[in-house]
């Protein structure tokens, strides 16, 4: 017998519910999204002859959750298996509760797109093993879901920075941004959803041409093209100067504010003349700054800059007048770099 298809791959408007009146689609619909039903025997305002149409017809969740590993400062990853036995991660992280008098109230969680990444950047685990598959809606949403319902917080953002090039995912990507962005379904505000991308330009216009105020981050890591082409096999495909017009062209439709993404990397663009390169090209573009410290992946040779430099490099950037942070890196004694875990468990998984 075929799989069952997931009711999430699906928008309500199309779930089949054979000959129920219109109203049960609403009843539905709140179960999924707002009381968070996990069977849909526990769907009891529907009567039982529809229960048992849709378990007949549909499975509810792609996810079995394998284990949830926290670390100190609470970040916590969650690790799922999906249906063809590969596996899937997501990261919870605190605002950071000391801004907040102890207690965080603001939860971003870091969702994956795809398993594995076909975009290989020369720093990043996800892209190690190759590219498997694209994450169906279903299995986006449900990160989001099943993370809520474990974790039991409320997710107040969400950032596509987990395994995976969201944009190379696009009709899963937006299908499933229209339920976390409608009030009928996750109910999160455009603005706290940060779609993040290693530079696909001409995916980066088609966002501008939807109509959301989706924030838009992009992983630059060069300031110039020698740079960006040692670490990003992208840049060959959509040079520096394609990718930020195609930001000029987002930030022309949205009027908000660019974020770029930019690791250090000891030896590799942690320098002055980067920092004053990518000053330049955020002044243009109105865009603030992420630095965040290489991560160390097993296997790469890269190195993060001593702190002296990386503060020297935020510096150069606050001269010139371009806002910019430098993301603690929390979680790090759990791996939260996108796709370590993973591949973890696939090695441990070759071993045994
Ligand atoms: N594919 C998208 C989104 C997923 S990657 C993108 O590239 O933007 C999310 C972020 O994690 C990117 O900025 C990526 O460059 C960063 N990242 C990947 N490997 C890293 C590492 N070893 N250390 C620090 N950040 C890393
Ligand atoms: Fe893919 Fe992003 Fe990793 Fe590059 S940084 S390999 S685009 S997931």
């Amino acid at each position: 017998m075929p799989p069952k298809p997931l009711l999430l791959d699906q928008l309500p408007q199309d779930w089949n519910l054979g000959a129920a009146p219109a109203y049960r689609r609403q009843q539905l619909t709140e179960w999924i999204f707002q009381k968070h039903a996990e069977n849909f025997s526990h769907m009891t305002s529907l009567p039982a002859s529809l229960r048992q149409h849709l378990a007949a017809n549909y499975e509810l969740n792609p996810l079995a959750h394998v284990r949830t590993q926290g670390s100190s400062d609470t970040t916590r990853k969650f690790l799922f298996q999906l249906a063809d036995g590969d596996y899937l991660e997501s990261v919870l992280i605190p605002a950071n509760p000391a801004l907040y008098g102890g207690r965080a109230d603001r939860f971003t969680l870091c969702v994956s797109s795809q398993v594995g990444c076909a975009y290989g950047c020369k720093f990043c685990a996800s892209g190690l093993n190759g590219f498997r598959r694209n994450l169906t809606t279903a299995e986006i949403l449900a990160q989001i879901m099943v993370v809520g319902r474990l974790g039991g917080e409320k997710i107040t953002n969400l950032v596509f920075m987990g395994m995976g090039e969201p944009l190379a995912n696009y009709q899963n990507l937006m299908t499933a941004i229209t339920v976390i962005n409608s009030d009928w379904g996750l109910n999160l505000g455009a603005r706290h959803i940060t779609v993040s991308t290693s530079g696909l330009a001409p995916r980066i216009r088609d966002l501008a041409d939807q109509p959301r105020q989706l924030r838009l981050a992009i992983s630059l890591h060069g300031a110039d093209d020698d740079t960006r082409d040692r670490l990003m096999p992208v840049n060959r495909k959509y040079p520096l100067a394609q990718l930020l017009d195609a930001c000029a062209y987002y930030q022309s439709r949205k009027n908000q504010m660019l974020t770029f993404e930019f690791i250090l990397i000891r030896d590799v663009n942690a320098s002055a003349a980067q920092a004053a390169l990518l000053a330049a090209h955020a002044k243009r573009l109105n865009a603030k700054i992420n630095l965040i410290p290489c991560n160390p992946v097993a296997g790469l040779p890269w190195q993060r800059p001593a702190d002296v430099d990386i503060k020297k490099f935020a510096g150069i950037l606050k001269t010139a007048g371009v806002p910019a942070t430098v993301r603690l890196e929390k979680g790090r004694d759990i791996d939260a770099a996108c796709g370590q875990l993973r591949l973890r468990e696939l090695e441990a998984k070759a071993e045994s």
